[in-house]
């Protein structure tokens, strides 16, 4: 049987825990080789032993850093070859009232999740125009959508994040480039590890769905949009969150 995505490359940002690990199972389960970046060596190197038949591969790179993100591209691609696949996963968040936010948070959370964004995405586009063809897939959230109270910094990150990519989206479309946002709602992994129950109980009545996402809920939607069924697709935005926003 031919996997949809057999032959192609596909890059991961922030791959050696929740969302980008579940992400990188799910491409390398779709037949991708994928290289998958975060900061910490041994960790990422962790995470890529654990993806089926050797198809992952662990780069250390801190996407905040335009440098280390040309150096770790064309490392990728000299070692796996051109890149088919990018999905912008790293992100942090820096949660506090925004009379209380620090100019370094405002910095920090902008320069992971939208600068990092924006360096990895060029960075692959020269590759991509090259060949015609490429899917970049750009992971925000619902907070970039409705906002959110104490994440003022993350909501404009996540925000910018879909503008930047429906730019991207338009620019490239001539290209053969497509360029989508997946959008998760509340999702179970360490970013989200310390809501207390009352929260999180507050959390799940306006959850229709009845319950927190977990990260194998939103990957399968970032394969779908990197194969072939996504192949008309470009410049949307795919909530993924049991139905909070709609
Ligand atoms: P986690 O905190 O569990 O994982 C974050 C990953 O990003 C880790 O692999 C981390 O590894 C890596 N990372 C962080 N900073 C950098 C950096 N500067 N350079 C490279 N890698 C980095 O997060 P989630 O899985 O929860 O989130 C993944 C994405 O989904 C994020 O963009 C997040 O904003 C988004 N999201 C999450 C939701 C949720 O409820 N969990 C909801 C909506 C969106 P290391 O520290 O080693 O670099």
């Amino acid at each position: 049987m031919t996997l949809e995505l057999q032959g192609l490359v596909a890059v991961v940002t922030g791959a050696s825990r929740g969302i980008g690990l579940a992400t990188a199972h799910e491409l390398a389960a779709g037949g991708a080789r994928v290289a998958m970046i975060a900061r910490d060596a041994g960790r990422i190197e962790g995470a890529a032993a654990q993806i089926r038949e050797e198809r992952g591969r662990g780069y250390v790179c801190d996407v905040t850093d335009l440098q280390q993100i040309g150096d770790v591209v064309e490392r990728i691609e000299g070692e796996l070859g051109p890149i088919d696949i990018l999905v912008n996963n790293a992100g942090m968040i820096r949660d506090k009232l925004l009379i209380r936010t620090r100019d370094e948070d405002w910095d920090e959370v902008l320069a992971t999740n939208l600068r990092g964004t924006f360096g990895m995405t060029r960075a692959v586009l020269r590759g991509m125009i090259r060949k015609r063809s490429g899917v970049i897939i750009n992971i925000s959230s619902v907070a970039g959508l409705v906002g959110s109270a104490g994440q003022t910094t993350y909501a404009a990150a996540k925000a910018g994040i879909i503008g930047f990519t429906k730019a991207v989206a338009r620019e490239l479309a001539p290209r053969g480039i497509r360029a989508n946002v997946v959008a998760p709602g509340f999702i179970v992994t360490k970013m989200t590890s310390d809501l207390a129950p009352p929260a999180r109980d507050n959390l799940i009545a306006r959850i229709p769905m009845g319950r927190l996402g977990e990260p194998e809920d939103v990957a399968p939607m970032v394969r779908f949009l990197a194969g072939p069924g996504g192949r008309y697709i470009t410049g949307q935005v795919i909530v993924v969150d049991g139905g909070m926003v709609m």
